[in-house]
C-alpha cells in the first residue's frame, strides 16, 4: 500500500522502517528539512518532504506529530486528501483527538501503540518496536467497518497485540497504568526532597537503590509528556488521583492506628493483584 506518515520522530520513524519492511511505500512528511533527510537516509521512509501536498496519492495516513499538534495536523492535512483516504493517528489520549476529528473526516480511526522508548526524534526510531506490545484502536459506532479492517490489517502485520475500545475507556485505563504512575513517581521524588536535614538527605540521595530506582523512573522522565498527559487527559486522571489520595489516606490511618494486622492483609491483597497487570506476571516475586 501507499501509505503517508505526518511526524517523524520515534514513533513515526519506527513505524516507517518497519511498514516499509513489509513492502509498503512510505511517504513522510515531518516539520524540519533535515528530518526528513535523516528518515531517508536512515530507511524509514521512501521518500519525505515537509510539504503535506506529497501524502495526496496515499491510501492510508498515519498521523504521529506530538499528542497536542494532532488535530490541526490532521485539519491541514484532509485539505490536501481525497476523501477515501483514511487517516489513523498514535496519540496516547483518545477522546479529544476522536471527538475533533470525526465530524470533519469520516474516515478517520483513533490508535495508540503502546510501545516507546525514553528518547525521541528521527535517531531514535528502531525496528520491532511494536512487537508484542498492545495496539489499541478505538472506533466508534460511527467509524466505517472496512475503515478499521484495514488499519487493522496493516498493524497486526508488525505483531502487535491489538485490543479494541471505546475512547473514554482507553483514557481512563491509560490514567491508570502510564499517567498516575507518572504522577505519584514524580510525587515520590518530590517528597523526599522536602527533607529539611541536609545531611539526611545527602544519606537518602546516596542510598537509594533499586527500589526507589524502579519506583521514580516515571516520575524522572519528559516533563512535557507529563503536562499533555494531565492536559489532554485531565477528567480520567483526576478520577484515578483522587482514588490514590483516598488510598494514601487510608494507609496513613493504618499506620497512625498501629493496625499492623490490616496493613499486613491490604499489602497481602495487593501482592496477590499485581500479577493481574500482566506486565508484572514475570515479576511478581521480585
Ligand atoms: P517525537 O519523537 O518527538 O516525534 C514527533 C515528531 O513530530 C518530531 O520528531 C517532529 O519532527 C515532528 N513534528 C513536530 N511538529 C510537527 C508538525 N507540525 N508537522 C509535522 N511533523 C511535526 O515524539 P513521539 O514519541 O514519536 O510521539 C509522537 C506521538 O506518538 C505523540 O502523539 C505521542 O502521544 C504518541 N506516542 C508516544 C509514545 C512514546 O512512548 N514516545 C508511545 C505511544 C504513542 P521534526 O524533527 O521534523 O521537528
Amino acid at each position: 500500500m501507499k501509505i503517508g506518515i505526518v511526524g517523524l520522530g520515534l514513533i513515526g520513524g519506527s513505524l516507517g522502517l518497519d511498514l516499509r519492511s513489509r513492502g509498503h511505500e512510505i511517504i513522510g512528511v515531518s516539520r524540519r528539512e533535515s528530518t526528513c533527510k535523516t528518515a531517508v537516509q536512515r530507511g524509514c521512509v521512501d521518500s519525505a518532504s515537509v510539504s503535506m501536498s506529497s501524502l495526496a496519492a496515499t491510501e492510508v495516513v498515519f498521523v504521529c506529530t506530538p499528542l497536542g499538534l494532532i488535530v490541526p495536523t490532521v485539519k491541514e492535512l484532509i485539505t490536501f486528501l481525497p476523501k477515501t483516504t483514511i487517516i489513523t493517528d498514535v496519540g496516547s489520549v483518545k477522546t479529544p483527538i476522536v471527538e475533533a476529528i470525526h465530524p470533519h473526516w469520516q474516515n478517520f480511526l483513533g490508535g495508540h501503540p503502546m510501545a516507546g522508548t525514553a528518547e525521541t526524534g528521527i535517531d531514535a526510531a528502531v525496528t520491532d518496536l511494536f512487537v508484542n506490545r498492545p495496539y489499541v484502536l478505538t472506533p466508534t459506532p460511527t467509524t466505517p467497518p472496512e475503515v478499521t479492517n484495514c488499519v487493522e490489517a496493516i498493524i497486526r502485520d508488525l505483531q502487535c497485540q491489538i485490543y479494541f475500545c471505546q475512547p473514554p475507556d482507553h483514557d481512563q485505563a491509560v490514567s491508570w497504568i502510564s499517567h498516575l504512575p507518572v504522577m505519584v513517581s514524580a510525587t515520590l521524588i518530590h517528597a523526599c526532597n522536602q527533607e529539611r536535614d541536609r545531611h539526611v538527605l545527602d544519606l537518602a540521595h546516596k542510598l537509594a537503590s533499586t527500589g526507589f530506582r524502579d519506583t521514580s523512573r516515571v516520575g524522572g522522565g519528559n516533563p512535557e509528556l507529563g503536562r499533555m498527559m494531565a492536559e489532554y487527559n485531565q477528567e480520567a486522571l483526576l478520577k484515578s488521583l483522587n482514588q490514590y489520595r483516598h488510598d494514601l489516606d487510608r494507609l496513613i490511618e493504618l499506620i497512625k492506628l498501629k493496625n499492623w494486622q490490616a496493613l499486613e492483609e491490604n499489602l497481602q491483597k495487593t501482592q496477590q493483584q499485581r500479577p493481574d497487570f500482566r506486565v508484572c506476571q514475570d515479576y511478581s516475586r521480585e
